[in-house]
């Protein structure tokens, strides 16, 4: 047997990067993140290749402080959490502290940013994780960050990425989720130079929804409100005769963060009964709203899993929510189109 010793830092960072970062959509996902956690109010994401070459997120958040800039690459490094206990009730979409270090360990990055505090910003390049150049810079408020060449110090995961338009595809439906999450923030996507998506940012769920699944699908959907205990359940779902043959269009959130649960599906399925064609799924769009410290986030290194303190309690506040909203008058024009 060879001798045990400790992996090298560099070894180490590449693997705890595969966990966080599986692909363009990863990085995406977490760059809007920190966006939103940074208060923005605008956020650009643009991607090239399907954001195998480039991808960037512009925000108007509040940006990292000069001295910070580097550190906020380090490995377990966040503003977000301080201790133990913060744990127990997590406010923001981060806190782990290892999405920049993951994403700068395997492409090459440029930072951008200035806090309100400062005249002038700081410009940061890193590849590899390595810091490369630091200079001032002139920049508006907020962070803009570039993520060139994603897995180019990684040919074992460049080798499993798909083809630049399914890369894309995934990019686009992780933004997608995220202006479905945060309809206060204004989303914007363009894709190779084009745009794809701009919700207006206005805090209705309705409009961020109706700019995120177009105007088909709004028509076929009702709106949703209801409280269970110690929790509300706001949002819009299917007509029983607009299902479709995937579950593909079913988007939860708690607490302002998508997530998958299986409670939740189970709840919104079982609320349509005997109302849908078997093989028919509905969709929806499904916002939970709980205390904090009655949903635990950190069980996945993507928090896209949760837990909850009590299923039950969430599958009733579903279900029931679902199951009034089924039981107005059909006849209603939808919610989504009385503005
Ligand atoms: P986490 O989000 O879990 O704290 P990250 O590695 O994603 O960890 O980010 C590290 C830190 O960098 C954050 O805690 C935050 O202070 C800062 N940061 C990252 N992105 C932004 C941004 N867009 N605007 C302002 N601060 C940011
Ligand atoms: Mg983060």
């Amino acid at each position: 047997m060879p001798h045990i010793q400790p992996l090298d830092p560099h070894v180490a960072d590449l693997i705890a990067a595969g966990e966080v970062v599986e692909r363009p959509a990863s990085v995406v996902k977490e760059l809007v993140e920190n966006a939103i956690d940074a208060g923005a109010t605008a956020v650009t994401v643009e991607i090239q290749h399907g954001g195998m070459t480039l991808i960037r997120v512009t925000d108007n958040g509040c940006g990292i402080a000069a001295e910070e800039a580097e550190t906020a690459f380090l490995r377990h490094a966040t503003s977000k959490i301080r201790s133990e206990y913060d744990l127990e009730a997590i406010g923001t979409l981060g806190f782990r502290g290892e999405a920049l270090a993951a994403i700068a360990a395997v492409s090459r990055v440029d930072l951008l940013t200035r806090t309100a505090d400062e005249s002038v910003g700081v410009s940061v390049e890193l590849e590899g994780g390595v810091v490369v150049s630091r200079e001032e810079a002139g920049c508006p408020q907020g962070t803009t960050m570039v993520v060139r060449d994603l897995f180019y110090n990684t040919p074992a995961r460049l080798k499993f990425m798909k083809k630049d338009s399914a890369e894309g595809a995934a990019v686009f439906a992780a933004v997608q989720r995220q202006a479905l999450s945060h309809p206060e923030v204004s989303i914007r996507f363009l894709r190779d130079g084009r745009q794809e998506l701009l919700t207006p940012g206005d805090g209705q769920l309705k409009s961020a929804v109706y700019a995120v699944l177009g105007r088909e699908m709004a028509l076929g959907l009702r709106s949703v409100t209801g409280s269970g205990e110690e929790m509300t359940v706001n949002g819009f779902t299917s007509l029983p005769t607009c299902c479709r043959g995937t579950r593909g269009y079913q988007h939860f959130f708690v607490n302002g963060r998508y997530v998958k649960s299986r409670t939740m599906m189970a709840a919104l399925e079982e609320a349509y009964a005997n109302q849908k064609m078997v093989g028919k799924f509905p969709g929806c769009v499904l916002h939970l709203t709980t205390k904090l410290n009655a949903v635990d986030v950190n069980v996945h290194p993507t928090k896209q899993e949760v837990k909850f303190g009590s299923e039950r309690k969430v599958f009733d506040a579903v279900y029931y929510a679902v199951r009034a909203a089924l039981e107005q008058d059909q006849t209603r024009p939808t919610a989504v189109l009385e503005r």
